[in-house]
């Protein structure tokens, strides 16, 4: 199956229905009206309305459109900056309340998974960063260190516990963090959906917010079907911001990310590769992630966009991989692709704003945003509650990432040049 940038591959051949969304029309009135139907905006929707306030959703497209129904499904607490370096960038305190928060993300996830019964393959066995030669053992060893230091569950696996763990003989070793696990994203995304209507949240989609202006004390948001007029506005765009609010859009870097699955595999391998259903991540340059879903599939991603000369390069490079990384593995067939785009920041690290007077969002997950987002829209409704409430990061206003569209196709080129290669 071809990937376009509309299409979510196996994810939206195997999730669990949409609940029925209709395009918004006529001029209604919220407390709050959160802009993007995805994980950061129904998050936020949920812990709202749970509370009693009056939220409505609208979404451009389909629920989880953007980055949260085409994601890998790992649920990572913390950042892919180590944190150390989240540390040193925002300062011991908030770097310290920032790590706390993320390293319970996993948590907040599967709670919600429980509570609201969200049916999403969800399976909590952790995920294995697994290190290619010997920078990539010095790599975990250094995580392993700073996570420990937080009293985190992590730890180091050698060589053949690695190998009995992922069937494969291709790693030097692995950091086992168990707080991890794996979703389908796009059943999630519905799933917190469904659980926000349920507790009297509206979501509208096929709606595009198209203008955002104030009226008296309150904010009036422009559809093409009619307009929301509310006291709080979050903006959960993230990497798919557009020119509603320039500034979002202009500090994002994007980056593309591809994944391709093959069919189910049979039996006796499915007893090998992954068999326990740990997530898989690597320590080279160019990322490697790697999963199994509840069918046995197995799930290849990488940096790029499966699109021009990228579409046959990444494809190429997905299938040599996996064949190097288990020879039993031959000749091997992918059933569906798909790419999204990441929303990353100069500095790595998410952002949080008040663009103007009640106008929040936090933005710039940087590729870890289950977590982040849902515990990210918590702390929003909390924050619009209570406005003592403190949020693990400063507001700032957003900063231009210079030479954004020359680093995106810099980015763009050199995965199709790695890949290559
Ligand atoms: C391929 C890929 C793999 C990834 N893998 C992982 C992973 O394994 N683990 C992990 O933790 N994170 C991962 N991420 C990151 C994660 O998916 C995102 O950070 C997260 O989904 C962001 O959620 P969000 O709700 O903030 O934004 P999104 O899910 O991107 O939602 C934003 C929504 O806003 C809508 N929108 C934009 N403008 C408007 C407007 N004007 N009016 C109405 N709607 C609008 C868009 O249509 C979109 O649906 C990955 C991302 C990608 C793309």
């Amino acid at each position: 199956m071809s990937a376009t940038n509309e299409t979510h591959g196996l994810w939206e051949a195997t999730a669990t229905g949409a609940p029925s969304t209709s395009r918004l029309r006529g001029q209604l009135t919220a407390d709050v009206a959160v802009i993007g139907g995805g994980i950061t905006g129904l998050s936020t929707a949920l812990h709202l309305a749970e509370q009693g306030a009056k939220v409505i959703v609208a979404e451009s497209y389909g629920i989880g459109f953007g980055g949260s129904g085409r994601n890998v499904g790992l649920v990572n607490p913390g950042m892919w900056v180590k944190p150390d370096d989240i540390c040193a960038e925002l300062g011991e305190e908030d770097g310290e309340r920032l790590i706390t928060t993320l390293g319970a993300a996993p948590s907040l996830v599967f709670d919600i998974i429980s509570r609201h019964q969200i049916d999403c393959e969800a399976v909590r066995n952790g995920t294995l960063h697994c290190a290619v030669g010997k920078a990539g053992l010095r790599e975990i060893e250094d995580r392993e260190a700073q996570w420990r230091r937080r009293g985190a569950p992590v730890r180091l696996l050698d060589a053949g516990e690695t190998a009995r763990r992922t069937g494969s003989t291709a790693f030097a070793g692995s950091l086992l963090d168990e707080r991890a696990g794996t979703i389908q994203p796009l059943s999630y995304v519905r799933g917190l959906a469904r659980a926000a209507e349920t507790a009297g949240a509206q979501i509208f989609t096929n709606t595009t917010v198209d203008s955002a202006e104030r009226a008296g004390d309150r904010w009036k948001l422009g559809t093409q079907g009619g307009s929301i007029t509310a006291d709080w506005v979050i903006t959960a765009t993230n990497a798919y911001s557009g020119s509603l609010w320039p500034a979002l859009q202009n500090e994002i870097i994007p980056l593309f990310y591809f994944q391709c699955a093959t069919a189910s595999l049979p039996d006796e391998l499915r007893r090998v590769i992954l068999a326990n259903r740990e997530g898989l991540i690597c320590t080279r340059t160019v990322i490697t992630s790697l999963r199994t879903d509840a069918a046995g599939r197995l799930i290849f991603g990488s940096l790029g966009a499966l699109r021009n000369v990228g579409s046959a390069v990444h494809a190429a490079y997905a299938k040599r991989s996996i064949e190097r990384m288990f020879p039993a593995l031959r000749d091997v067939q992918f059933q569906y692709e798909w790419f999204g785009k990441i929303a990353m920041t100069p500095s790595h690290l998410p952002r949080y704003h008040e663009l103007d007077r009640q106008v929040i969002g936090f933005h710039g997950y940087n590729g870890r945003g289950i977590g982040t987002g849902t515990v990210f829209g918590k702390m929003m409704a909390g924050r619009i509650l209570n406005p003592n409430l403190e949020l693990p990061l400063k507001a700032t206003l957003p900063q231009y990432a210079s030479m954004r569209r020359l680093r995106a196709g810099y980015y763009e080129a050199g995965s199709v040049l790695a890949h290559l290669l």
